[in-house]
């Protein structure tokens, strides 16, 4: 024999109840079908009590609601007019006795445990006859006369002596279907209506089954089975095939909803095996709770959470080695009727920690306040401190005993996405891991923690891009090219999650299209700088990375606040790195203390890989003794490519026709640009410099600077005559004019050198960079690095590889 077990979710729809006759009517032996109430029924009585024990007459729309989904069902579900009528006529017995109980209640304003029962009964008890009509050869049976319950320090308790023995004389030589009513009892002694508590039609399943000893029971829900986490928390959830026993308690225990705690433990004596199966999708085969759960598994099985927690904190120095102070701890609380669902306490005994619902706690605080009033008054304890808004996460697996590094997996996974956790607990059976964290943190920390244990398939990151323009739209393209590649061979799956220019925004948290994403952008709402950076914080995604493709301040000004967020920065923009030298070290070790990156690789040499080599070789021990570079494309190409033919002001005008200068190429010839460069190497080096403290020899005078960039563009033409002379007399000495960074013996300057033929620069071409570093341990033969260091493809490849780096964390 078989014990089927619907839940509300299957039983509330059209669609369920016709899945419900098929699965029942193909089942070739007898089987006992025991039903919920209609979905949200138990909710809506409950709701209804509350509103007559107030005085609200409101309760009956209420009770009309109730009516109306049993007769919509009906209507639905039984073709036959006659039979119709006749059900309805059947259940409107069982409502008038229920509105008489609610208009009793309502009439004198008080409902007691007893009503309050009564009243909740008639959801199983109308579902029940539905189900009876509606599926064929069923005989519907009144729980209430077979499961006994009696009352034990105000808890309602099944009577399993009597009830097992009712259950058998019920059904032993049961022939066809039973349908029974779950969730409800009746007290042993008084036969008065009892309930088995919210989710208990899981638990009448059980005792049944087990009194019967069943081959099986199987709980019919609307989700595929039991699953890896709450799928309403965590949308990648999937069903796990086979757990322990142990394991699907710990995980019901836990807040698992799909089970109800008390389910697992008459089953379980018996080794009859769970199914839990969707009512919706009957060909899957579900999830099986047993007791040999087989080897070679994952060892965390499951995530489970109690999204509301309050922790007390019982502390303060009497309490050190002292014998019975959890004793009068625990037994106050017992006392009281207060169950804890964690203690920690640490081992040098000064506090003991415990978690128990809000609504708990506060009573506890009260209750142990006052059993410790004497050690209070003498201040050899504190006062119970009490912290709410928390949630407790767990994770679950009998085979985690057998697992090295999970506990520090887990701890360093909600680190790094800044959550922090405030107590922990894992018993010595090591079958489950309990965390207590913020509640707001409970939906991003559930999500991080199933995708890291689960997930391993894929690692996520989150990717906000700021800047659309040359270097943010190749990086657009390169991302597109390159994420199915990643995917495959590195697991890696890159999430566009925000896009933003200087005046739009658009943001999807399941990932934007990447090929759609820059033409959406086109029509996306309107989007300020604290507008975009408040949405980037509240979306509060794990593994996220900004990335900055603009040349904004306003946008420098917002990485502080990220990495403080545990957003990783990845920027192409040289404000932050060249800003005062503490705006950039706070920036520095705040990313370091969260955890997260601040790369910006592309400040210099655009693709080149310069800042991570100065910092690859301080981390193995290398110390920068001189940095000798040409930073500038713009200078290098403007001084190659002067001739008699092209004097300076013709090379100025066609490096700003190619674009390879600034729209205004003085920003180019002003060094400025290479100062602000050489500073972030200097410092990369480990030298506590700013932009004031870099000597700069301009090479075009002052008063060429006022005016506009016309202006300029005329003007510049004086300086010709004096840059062919002394072309030509380099020509001669075989000599060629370079832009220089120079650091050495703690100076920097910026200047215009002439390099003779020996010099490692004389042969950069075209608009190269080049880097040459002289270490201790590159001393005879320094190193260098050389190449193409501007354009929007090679900087948008270099922001690439630094997401690359946050990704590789
Ligand atoms: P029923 O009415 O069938 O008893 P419940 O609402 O009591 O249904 O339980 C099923 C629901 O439990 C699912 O719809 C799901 O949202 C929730 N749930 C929470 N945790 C889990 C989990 N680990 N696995 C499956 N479902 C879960
Ligand atoms: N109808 C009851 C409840 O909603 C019992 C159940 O559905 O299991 O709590
Ligand atoms: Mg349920």
């Amino acid at each position: 024999m078989k014990v089927l077990k619907f839940g509300g979710t299957s039983v509330g729809s059209i669609l369920g109840i016709q899945n419900i006759k098929k699965i029942v009517e193909a089942e070739k032996s007898p089987v006992i079908v025991v039903v919920s109430a209609l979905k949200a029924v138990t909710d809506k009585l409950i709701e209804a009590t509350r509103l007559a024990s107030a005085g609200k007459t409101e309760y009956k729309d209420v009770v009309r609601d109730i009516v109306a989904a049993h007769h919509n069902l009906i209507d639905a579900v039984v073709d036959d007019g006659a039979r119709q009528a006749e059900l309805k006529q059947r259940l409107q017995g069982l409502f008038d006795e229920m509105a008489d109980l609610l208009h009793g209640v309502c009439l004198i304003r008080d409902v007691t445990p007893r009503t309050s029962d009564a009243i909740l009964s008639y959801g199983e008890r109308c579902s029940s006859l539905c189900v009876e009509a509606m599926v064929k050869g069923a005989v519907r049976y009144d729980s209430r006369d077979f499961i006994k319950t009696e009352r034990r320090e105000e808890k309602v308790m099944v009577d399993y002596t009597l009830t097992n023995r009712l259950v058998k004389e019920r059904f032993d030589s049961l022939q066809s279907v039973a349908v029974i009513p779950g969730f409800i009892a009746s007290d042993a002694t008084s036969g008065i209506t009892t309930t088995l508590g919210r989710g208990g039609s899981d638990y009448t399943a059980a005792i049944v089954a087990a009194a019967l000893d069943a081959e099986a029971l199987e709980i019919w829900t609307d989700v595929d089975g039991f699953m890896t986490a709450d799928p309403r928390i965590v949308p990648n959830a999937y069903p796990i095939d086979t757990l322990s026993y142990n394991e699907a308690m710990e995980l019901c225990n836990f807040g698992a909803k799909v089970v109800y705690p008390p389910t697992i433990y008459p089953v379980r004596r018996k080794n009859i095996p769970i199914y839990v199966r969707n009512t919706f999708h009957p060909e899957f085969a579900g999830s099986l709770i047993t007791s040999d759960a087989p080897a070679g598994r994952q060892s965390v099985r499951g995530l489970s959470a109690i999204r509301e927690t309050s922790l007390v904190n019982v502390s303060g120095m009497s309490m050190v080695g002292v014998i019975g102070v959890n004793r009068r701890i625990f037994s106050t609380l017992a006392a009281h009727g207060l169950s804890v669902f964690m203690v920690a306490q640490t081992s040098s005994e000064t506090s003991t920690t415990i978690c128990l619902t809000p609504r708990d706690a506060e009573t506890a605080c009260r209750v142990l306040d006052q059993e410790f009033a004497k050690e209070i008054a003498t201040g050899a304890m504190n006062p119970m401190q009490r912290i709410d808004g928390l949630s407790t996460i767990a994770i679950v697996g009998e085979q985690m005993k057998n697992t090295q590094g999970i506990a520090g997996k887990l701890f360093s996974v909600l680190g790094r996405n800044g959550i922090s956790v405030l107590s922990v607990a894992q018993g010595a059976s090591e079958t489950n891991i309990s965390a207590i964290i913020q509640k707001e943190h409970l939906r991003k920390a559930s999500n991080v923690i199933h995708d890291s244990f689960f997930l391993s398939e894929y690692q996520v990151v989150n990717l906000f891009l700021c800047g659309v323009g040359g270097v943010g739209s190749s990086l657009l393209a390169q991302l597109q090219e390159q994420r199915q590649e990643l995917m495959e061979t590195r697991r890696l799956k890159l999430n566009l999650v925000g896009l933003a220019n200087s005046k739009r925004a658009l943001f999807n948290a399941d990932g934007l299209p990447m090929d759609q994403a820059y033409e959406m952008l086109k029509t996306a709402s309107a989007c300020n700088k604290s507008d975009l950076l408040r949405t980037i914080v509240d979306m509060n995604l794990y593994n996220s990375v900004f990335v900055d493709c603009t040349a904004s301040d306003e946008i420098a000004s917002t990485y502080q606040t990220l990495l403080e967020h545990n957003i990783s920065v990845v920027t192409a923009n040289k404000i932050a790195a060249s800003a005062p030298f503490d705006t950039y070290a706070t920036l520095k070790s705040t990313a370091l203390s969260h955890g997260v990156k601040f790369l910006y690789e592309t400040n210099v040499g655009a693709g080149l890989p310069i800042i991570k080599t100065i910092d690859d070789l301080r981390a193995s021990g290398d110390r920068i003794i001189e940095i000798q570079a040409v930073l500038s494309g713009t200078l290098n190409f403007i001084f190659n490519n002067l001739s008699a033919e092209k004097p300076l002001s013709t090379v100025i005008r066609l490096a700003k026709e190619a674009k390879i200068s600034e729209p205004d190429p003085r920003i180019d010839l002003c060094g400025k640009d290479v100062l602000r460069k050489l500073v972030i190497l200097v410092r990369e080096a480990g030298e506590r410099i700013n932009q004031e403290d870099v000597r700069i020899e301009p090479f075009i005078p002052e008063k060429y600077f006022e005016g506009s960039t016309a202006d300029f563009m005329e003007s510049v033409k004086e300086l010709d005559v004096e840059f062919e002379q002394r072309r030509l007399r380099m020509e001669q000495e075989r000599r060629k004019l370079r832009f220089v960074a120079r650091w050495a013996e703690g100076k920097a300057t910026v200047s215009l050198v002439e390099v003779d033929e020996n010099h490692p620069f004389y042969k950069l071409e075209d608009s190269n960079n080049v880097v040459v570093l002289t270490t201790e341990r590159y001393r005879r033969y320094p190193m260098i690095i050389q190449g193409y260091g501007a354009g929007a493809e090679v900087t948008a490849a270099g922001v690439f590889a630094d997401i690359m780096r946050v990704a590789n964390i």
